[in-house]
C-alpha cells in the first residue's frame, strides 16, 4: 500500500494546499493520508468526496508524525521524504516499486530535519523548488507505473469524459 504523511499543516494557511494533497494522494492511488495537526473540516471535506466519487481512501488528522514514522518501520514499511535536496525520483523509482508498504512524506513550509535521517529515503522531483501537490503527483504517477488511470472508484456518481459537456452519471448507488 501507500500511504501519505503530511506533516507541519497549519489550519489556518494551509487549508486548501493539504486538501490538494489528499485529494491528489486519492486519485493517484495511496490509500489513506494521516496528517500531523488536528483538522476536522479537512477530514470531513475529503470523506465527502470519496463517499461521492467512491473507493476505499482513508484520512485521519492529528497523529504525531514521529511516532507514526518509527511505528510504520517497526511494520517493516518503508518511509520516503520527498524533498528536493534528496536522491533523483528516476534513479530510485524501480528499487521503491518493490516495496510493499511505502509511506510518502511531504511538508508544508519547512521539515525538521530530524526527518532527514528517519526516512529511508530522501527523493527528489528535481532540485528545484516547487509543491508537496505537484511532487506527489509525480511520485504516485511513477510508483504506480501509471496505473491509477485505469482504477475504478465504484462511486455515487461517475463522471463521462466529454469533449464539449458535463456528463455525470448517477450509478444508483446508496449509502
Ligand atoms: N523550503 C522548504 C524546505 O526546505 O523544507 C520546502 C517547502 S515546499 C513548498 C513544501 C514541500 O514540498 C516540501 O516539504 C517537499 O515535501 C515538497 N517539495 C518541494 N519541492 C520538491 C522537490 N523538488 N522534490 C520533492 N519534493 C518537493
Amino acid at each position: 500500500m501507500i500511504g501519505v504523511l503530511r506533516i507541519g499543516h497549519r489550519p489556518y494557511r494551509d487549508k486548501r494546499i493539504t486538501t490538494h494533497v489528499a485529494l491528489v494522494a486519492r486519485a493517484f492511488g495511496a490509500q489513506a493520508i494521516w496528517i500531523d495537526c488536528a483538522d476536522d473540516r479537512i477530514e470531513a471535506n475529503i470523506n465527502r468526496v470519496t463517499r461521492k466519487f467512491g473507493g476505499d481512501f482513508k484520512i485521519k488528522s492529528g497523529v504525531e508524525w514521529k511516532e507514526f514514522i518509527h511505528k510504520w518501520k517497526r511494520n517493516s514499511g518503508t518511509v520516503v521524504h520527498l524533498t528536493m535536496y534528496g536522491m533523483p525520483l528516476d534513479k530510485m523509482s524501480s528499487k521503491l516499486k518493490k516495496e510493499k508498504d511505502l509511506l510518502l512524506v511531504v511538508g508544508a513550509e519547512k521539515v525538521p530535519h530530524e526527518l532527514y535521517r528517519l526516512a529511508d529515503y530522501n527523493l527528489s522531483v528535481s532540485n528545484q523548488p516547487h509543491s508537496e501537490i505537484a511532487a506527489l503527483a509525480i511520485c504516485l504517477d511513477r510508483l504506480t507505473g501509471g496505473k491509477w488511470i485505469d482504477k475504478e472508484f465504484g462511486g455515487k456518481i461517475k463522471i463521462i469524459s466529454s469533449e464539449r459537456e458535463k456528463i455525470v452519471k448517477d450509478m444508483g448507488r446508496s449509502g
